[in-house]
């Protein structure tokens, strides 16, 4: 640990497992306070004690679906560690998965509570504390969906991820100048618990096996595997460091080359 966040506190939703838990774990070893958020408290416990290994830690329920609980997620860390320099939005995930024609308005309206409101919702208030103090780093985990969305039955994914995508472009313009900078992680594919579940309902709704679905996935991509939560880490590190401090607006993807942009 070379201690480059020592003294910064950071918020990481969906902190409990796959891409949020690597991304809390990489910021924890840099000498961050870290606040890991989602439902179960009992995955959280689980969680803070691997974490625990490397760096500072602590668990908060928040179900981001819900409007009060994303903003109070943001009070909490404010209050129990006094300011909040990094926040992570990574909750997000989508279900339902059905061609336009099928989708549910419940579906839909779950999307987009579930990532692209949760995302406005938390960076509001985040950006209320970070203002007075002339330096904030906003992380917005998209997804190669959010720049390619050439996928069966995931319309909404793809809405969603797109939205965050542009969402993360007007932050970083309107408060660049003032010491905040708003990037998106784009990754590719990576089998994490959600990936397990959605994707193997989203390759049922597709008509292809849980494996073809992922095989398309490493197919797709230049390095013909999937990616792993480290990589996508290891991106949020830099974006949240001092030295990240000339990143911005950006939409940086960590697919393997599968976005040819
Ligand atoms: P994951 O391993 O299944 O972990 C999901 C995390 O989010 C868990 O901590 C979970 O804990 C929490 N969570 C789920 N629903 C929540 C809710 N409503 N409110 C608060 N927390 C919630 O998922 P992941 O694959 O790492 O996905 C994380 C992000 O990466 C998502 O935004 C996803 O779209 C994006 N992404 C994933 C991939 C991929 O291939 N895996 C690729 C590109 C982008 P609880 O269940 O206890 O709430």
């Amino acid at each position: 640990m070379s201690g480059q966040l020592e003294g910064r506190v950071a918020l990481v939703t969906g902190g409990t497992a796959g891409i949020g838990e690597g991304i809390a774990k990489a910021l924890a070893a840099e000498g961050a306070k870290v606040v890991i958020t989602a439902r179960s408290p009992e995955k959280g416990a689980a969680a803070v004690e691997r974490i625990s290994a490397v760096g500072d830690v602590r668990f908060h329920a928040c179900d981001v679906l819900d409007q009060a609980q994303v903003e109070e997620q943001v009070a909490w860390t404010v209050s129990e560690l006094g300011r909040l320099d990094i926040l992570v939005n990574n909750a997000g995930g989508t279900d339902g998965f059905a061609p336009v024609h099928e989708l549910s308005d419940e579906a839909w309206n779950k999307a987009l509570n579930w990532n692209l409101n949760s995302t406005f919702w938390a960076t509001r208030a985040a950006l209320r504390t970070m203002l007075p103090n002339h330096w904030g780093r906003i992380i917005n985990i998209s997804s190669v969906e959010g720049k390619v969305g050439n996928k069966h039955s995931l319309s909404h994914y793809v809405t969603n991820k797109h939205a965050i995508n542009g969402f993360t472009k007007a932050v970083a313009a309107e408060y660049g100048a003032l010491g905040i900078t708003s990037n998106a992680i784009c990754p590719g594919a990576i089998e994490t618990d959600t990936m397990k579940t959605a994707g193997a309902s989203a390759a049922e709704s597709a008509g292809i096996t849980y494996e073809q679905f992922l095989d398309v996935f490493a197919q797709e991509s230049m390095i013909k595997r999937l990616n792993t939560a480290d990589e996508v880490a290891a991106m949020a590190l830099l974006l949240a460091s001092d030295l990240g401090g000339g990143i911005t607006g950006a939409l940086i993807s960590v697919d393997g080359g599968t976005s040819p942009w």
